[in-house]
């Protein structure tokens, strides 16, 4: 897939977690052990039942909540809430990324297995919340988390957008395997040294900083 491709895109979908913001900031990690804590108090159990349980979920669910709303009787406001409570002091305003961002063209839109509320803190510690046009969450997608993308795509389709108009950046694989089936471009932000590039994925990048200057450079020259 050659460049040339971004200037007839006009819809840029950006996950949340260790995607607009670099993993190195510990942010998740922090959601993470909160979540692992919220299932040993609730359910009784020790910390590693816990954290078995946590992962099981994950793997099988593509979110923690899903298993546990499948598995318990589960408040999902509740766990939303304690687990994101979370210190944000390590995200930085950053002057390249909101440029970057200011410069495309277009609708963005975050897309995010989180709750609307983090959402919003994250953008606004990052003071990149104005340059969003919509926050995409868990509850909007009736929390049925990705990689599933249907509740995501039945939005796409109300607002009338056109899924190959779109450019979706994430820093999970698996998430980006469906983007592409519905006609997606996509981009994987991962900083691990990674040979192979699985066919589902368009574009890899380090940072999302690096890939909207690429973006935003190829569009400039065409
Ligand atoms: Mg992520």
């Amino acid at each position: 897939m050659t460049q040339e491709i971004f200037k007839k895109k006009n819809v840029w979908l950006f996950d949340l977690d260790n995607t607009i913001y670099s993993p190195k900031t510990k942010i998740f990690d922090q959601i993470d052990r909160r979540m692992k804590l919220f299932i040993s108090d609730k359910l009784k159990i020790s910390s590693d039942e816990a954290f078995k349980i946590q992962k099981l979920y994950y793997s099988k669910y593509g979110t923690t909540l899903f298993g546990l709303m499948k598995n318990y009787d589960f408040e999902p406001e509740e766990f939303l809430e304690f687990v994101h409570n979370v210190d944000l002091s390590n995200l930085k305003k950053c002057s390249k990324l909101i440029q970057q961002l200011k410069l495309l063209p277009g609708k963005k839109i975050i897309y995010t297995n989180g709750d609307f509320d983090y959402a919003k803190r994250v953008l606004c510690k990052l003071e990149i919340e104005e340059l969003f046009d919509e926050i995409f969450d868990i509850k909007k997608s009736r929390y049925i988390p990705k990689p599933k993308i249907k509740p995501f795509q039945d939005f796409l389709q109300d607002k009338k957008i056109d899924t190959k108009n779109c450019v979706y950046f994430e820093d999970l694989e698996d998430n980006l395997r469906p983007a592409s089936k519905i006609g997606m471009t996509t981009i994987h932000i991962c900083n691990e040294r990674k040979i192979k590039i699985k066919p589902f994925i368009d574009f890899r990048f380090k940072t999302i900083i690096n890939a909207l200057d690429m973006i935003n450079n190829s569009i400039k020259n065409l």
